[in-house]
């Protein structure tokens, strides 16, 4: 059970940190107790019953305790009816909560008390584990309680030598941490007297001093991972001023300060004899695709092949217009790679792409099949990282030696936790819009009031404007979210908006049929496009001015704020309306955080904050290891000073004996743990 929760030796089980304390200091015989105080009691059970409530039966569990003070306590849990078979008489149990008096019987109680139940033989020093101290709660592991991870964890402090510290002592004592030894102690049994609050918020000193720790050695393995990846050989590409000449002649327009400030990071990258790993964050619509475009051209002006990697075959289809666009001048020749075209074509590209016939080749999922070979490939462009895997980036490098990588994501994170998140990757990132975008307006309306969102939509139309209406994929079936677009389709179409052309999208249809109904929609032709989220990223039609999200309550947040994302593009006021049934906690705070917010920072953090790190950068996103104590979340500020510790130790150890020491601690102890995280 143990092995289950990755506790596998001794360390680990000292590692594992209590998620809650206790304060059972106020020990109290049931005679002592005063109404209003929050007390701790150790007693037996006297009897107990599961009693109706009322005419509902809610399964009130009531329990009547004794002590040697022969007065009586009452606990009552709600819905306790699972405490029936385990309160049998005789049983003695610490309770800990607030004492009230019930107000009809006037017998003291306990609305819900935290107990835990104490067994016979235990010793008056093992009860004195649990009660009479600030105890620690764990997280049980399958049958193994919080109670027996206390007893076990006590019983190794007591059995097992002092450790060591293996945290540099420059730094342990600049930061003032307490020893690594007394700060295990006290994370599992704090002194008496210890802050109760502080130790829940995790905050004591020694929390603090692990978490510390913890991050430390994370950012210092990442830190050693990222030196060793900057001394490989890579590409040099020259940067003279006829690929200069190059580049403006293909801007389509003057770039913001931000690109030019990224596309300089970008490019110095790209100049140095080694390979390039690097993050480009930027808001929806903040205008990646410019900057990626100017990546290429340096690139290809070098005599080098450029990839361009994108999750949906709109996306990719959208990006194939607009490089030959910009490109056309150039004479660059820019290729679709995408999983719907026939054998024969694929046969084809492949095959041009291979002899370096092709400058850049765009594609989805097609392009990192194992067959896909070019002659010269330079440079690999990955758009809406978080859409893939690191896997999926490793494929599309692997056809190349060593290549410079930039990865795009619109789902920006704060740079410390990017940095960390992202381990092997720079960051560049964009912070300001292209010039004359209104703020997009959000407004929630509740499904009853979807007629004037109609009306709405007709007069926008009436302006020339065009609109999206997006269905969600209800529980991960595509087939329902089709059918539902359908379904509107017909409706708007026929019923609502007869003299208005309203296009359907869906990733059901054929690549044609897309292709066709984008085309007429990017020309204005249609004017009202029902979708499924095939269109959630990247999508981009200047004219379109209205984004209407059907069961918004459906989508993460994440996801709406990129569905907003396809208005605001152009010069006039865009509108985003949320249109939800009933929402619960969670889906209202979502659609809070939208109507309030266009910062795509801020929503990515709220994003970060409801679904937890875990949820939010799935497994397969990065190579980030589960934490034992820290939490990349609640400890941000932490990681940063153990990120800029770590830094400074390793660029500039105090000797050549620490660092080597540091690097041969971090290789045995978190090689196991961090698998990505190779080092030395
Ligand atoms: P994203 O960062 O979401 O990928 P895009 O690259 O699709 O954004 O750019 C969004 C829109 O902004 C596009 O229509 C693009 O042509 C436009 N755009 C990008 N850069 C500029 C700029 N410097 N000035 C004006 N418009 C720009
Ligand atoms: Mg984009």
């Amino acid at each position: 059970m143990l092995e289950a929760k990755g506790l596998v030796t001794v360390e680990d089980l000292l590692a594992y940190a209590p998620f809650r304390y206790e304060d059972r200091t106020n020990v109290k015989t049931i005679a002592q107790l005063a109404p209003g105080e929050m007390a701790t009691v150790i007693a037996e059970v006297k009897s107990a019953r599961l009693a109706g409530f009322r005419k509902r039966n809610l399964g009130l569990f009531e329990a009547i305790f004794t002590d040697s003070s022969h007065q009586q306590l009452m606990g009552k849990w709600f819905h306790g009816g699972y405490l029936a078979d385990r309160f049998t008489p005789g049983l003695r149990v610490a309770l800990y909560g607030k004492v009230e008096l019930d107000s009809y019987t006037g017998d003291l109680l306990i609305m819900h008390p935290e107990f835990e139940i104490l067994s016979a033989d235990d010793s008056e020093g093992e009860a004195a584990l649990h009660t009479g101290r600030i105890v620690p709660i764990y997280e049980a592991a399958g049958k193994i309680t919080t109670r027996v991870f206390r007893g076990l964890v006590h019983h190794i402090l007591r059995s097992i030598e002092p450790l060591l510290d293996p945290l540099p002592t420059a730094i342990r004592e600049r930061l003032k941490l307490p020893d690594r030894w007394t700060a295990i102690q006290a994370l599992h049994f704090p002194e008496s007297g210890s802050d109760v609050r502080l130790l829940n918020a995790f905050r004591s000193p020694a929390q603090w001093r692990l978490i510390f720790e913890e991050f430390f050695w994370l950012e210092c393995g990442l830190s050693l991972k990222r030196a060793k990846a900057r001394v490989q050989a890579g590409i040099a590409f020259e940067l003279n001023d006829r690929v200069r000449e190059r580049i403006k002649a293909m801007l389509p327009f003057k770039p913001t300060g931000a690109q030019k400030r990224v596309l300089k990071e970008i490019a110095e990258d790209m100049q140095a004899p080694h390979p390039m790993s690097r993050l480009l964050q930027g808001d929806v619509g903040s205008g990646k695709t410019l900057v990626a475009a100017e990546a290429a051209v340096i690139a290809i002006e070098n005599g080098y092949q450029v990839a361009v990697l994108a999750p949906t075959e709109i996306l990719a289809g959208q990006h194939f217009i607009n490089f030959k666009n910009m490109f056309q001048k150039a004479g660059y020749v820019v290729v679709l790679l995408t999983g719907s075209a026939t054998p024969r074509e694929k046969a084809q590209l492949k095959k041009l792409m291979a002899a370096g016939l092709v400058h850049i080749g765009i594609g989805t999922h097609a392009l990192i099949e194992e067959d896909v070979e070019w002659k010269n490939l330079g440079l690999a462009i990955v758009d809406e990282q978080h859409r893939f895997g690191v896997m999926q980036r490793l494929q599309l490098v692997s056809k190349a030696k060593n290549p410079d990588v930039l990865v795009m994501t619109a789902t920006p994170i704060p740079r410390t936790l990017a940095l960390t998140i992202y381990g092997d990757l720079d960051i560049s990132v964009i912070d300001e819009m292209p010039p004359g975008r209104k703020p997009i307006q959000t407004k929630h309306v509740t499904e009853d009031e979807v007629e004037r969102v109609y009306s709405f939509l007709k007069k926008q139309v009436m302006l020339g404007r065009q609109a999206y209406v997006v269905y969600p994929v209800i529980e991960e079936s595509e087939v329902q979210a089709v059918k539902a677009a359908q379904q509107m389709h017909r409706h708007l179409s026929e019923i609502v908006f007869p003299d208005i052309r309203v296009g359907l999208l869906h990733g059901r249809l054929k690549t044609e049929e897309k292709e066709t109904v984008m085309d007429e929609f990017r020309r204005g032709e249609v004017k009202i496009l029902v979708s499924t989220t095939v269109i959630e990223v990247g999508v981009d039609v200047a004219n379109a001015t209205v984004m209407v999200i059907e069961q918004a309550e459906r989508f993460g947040l994440a996801q709406l704020h990129q569905l907003r994302g396809r208005v605001g593009r152009g010069a006039e006021q865009s509108y985003c309306i949320l249109v939800t049934s009933r929402l619960n906690d969670a889906g209202r705070e979502r659609i809070r955080t939208m109507v309030d917010s266009n910062d795509g920072f801020y929503i990515a953090e709220m994003d970060l904050k409801l679904r937890g790190p875990g949820e939010f950068f799935g497994t397969k996103q990065s190579g980030l290891p589960a934490l034992r104590i820290g939490n990349i979340i609640r400890d941000q500020d932490l990681l940063e000073i153990a990120r800029s510790e770590a830094q400074a130790f390793i660029t500039n150890p105090p000797s050549q004996e620490e660092l080597r020491r540091a690097v041969s601690y971090i290789q045995q102890h978190w090689q196991r743990r961090y698998g990505l995280v190779q080092v030395g």
